[in-house]
C-alpha cells in the first residue's frame, strides 16, 4: 500500500488544506494528515483542536487519517510508512521554502521523498495567519474554511475579549 504524509500545523486547517489532502488521496491509498504538536509558532489552537478540526473537514474522504505528531517530521512519515511527504505549493515563494525542507529532510533520511501539489487558484493566496487575522477583525471566512472550523473561529472570537474601539491612551 502506497501511502504518504501530509504534515503541517493546520492551525486550523483552510479550505487550502481540504484541498491538498484531497489531492493526495487520489494519488495515494492511504494519506496521514500529520499535526504538528510544537511549531515555532503563536498557536491559536491546541493539538487536539487542530486535530479535531482537520477530523470533521476531512472526514468525508476515506483514505484520509489525521493523527498528531512531535519530533521531526521525516520520522513520524517512516513510523507511519510513508513513502512520500506532501506538500502544499500556493506560489513560487512556498516553492523556495520546500525545495529548502526537501534537502535538509533528505540529508537526515534519504528513504522519504517529496511530492509537492499545486493547490486551486482559487486558494493560492489563502494563509491560515492571515485569514486569523482578518477573522478576528470581523471578516467572513466562510469561503476559506471548513464549516466546522468557521463555527470554532466564531467561537473563539466570541469569547475572546473584544479590541478595543478606542485607542488606549485615549482612555487613560
Ligand atoms: P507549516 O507551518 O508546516 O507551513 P501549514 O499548516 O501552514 O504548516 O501548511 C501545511 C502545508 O499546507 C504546507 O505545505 C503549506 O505550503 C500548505 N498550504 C498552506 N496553505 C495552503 C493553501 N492555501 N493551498 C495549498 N497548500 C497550502
Amino acid at each position: 500500500m502506497t501511502a504518504a504524509l501530509y504534515p503541517g500545523t493546520f492551525d486550523p486547517i483552510t479550505l487550502g488544506h481540504v484541498d491538498i489532502a484531497e489531492r493526495a488521496a487520489v494519488l495515494f491509498e492511504r494519506v496521514v494528515v500529520g499535526v504538528y504538536d510544537t511549531p515555532a509558532k503563536t498557536l491559536m489552537f491546541s493539538t487536539e483542536e487542530r486535530v479535531d478540526l482537520a477530523r470533521g473537514a476531512l472526514a468525508h474522504v476515506p483514505n484520509v487519517e489525521v493523527l498528531p505528531y512531535h519530533g521531526l517530521t521525516v520520522d513520524f512519515a517512516a513510523r507511519c510508512g510513508a513513502a512520500a511527504i506532501v506538500r502544499g505549493l500556493r506560489a513560487v515563494s512556498d516553492f523556495e521554502v520546500e525545495m529548502q525542507m526537501a534537502h535538509q529532510s533528505r540529508a537526515i533520511r534519504s528513504d522519504v521523498d517529496y511530492v509537492c501539489l499545486m493547490t486551486k487558484l482559487e486558494y493560492s493566496f489563502l494563509s491560515a495567519t492571515l485569514m486569523k487575522e482578518v477573522a478576528r477583525l470581523g471578516a467572513d471566512v466562510d469561503k476559506l474554511v471548513p464549516e466546522n472550523v468557521a463555527r470554532a473561529l466564531a467561537a473563539r472570537f466570541a469569547s475572546a475579549p473584544q479590541p478595543d474601539a478606542v485607542p488606549r491612551f485615549l482612555n487613560a
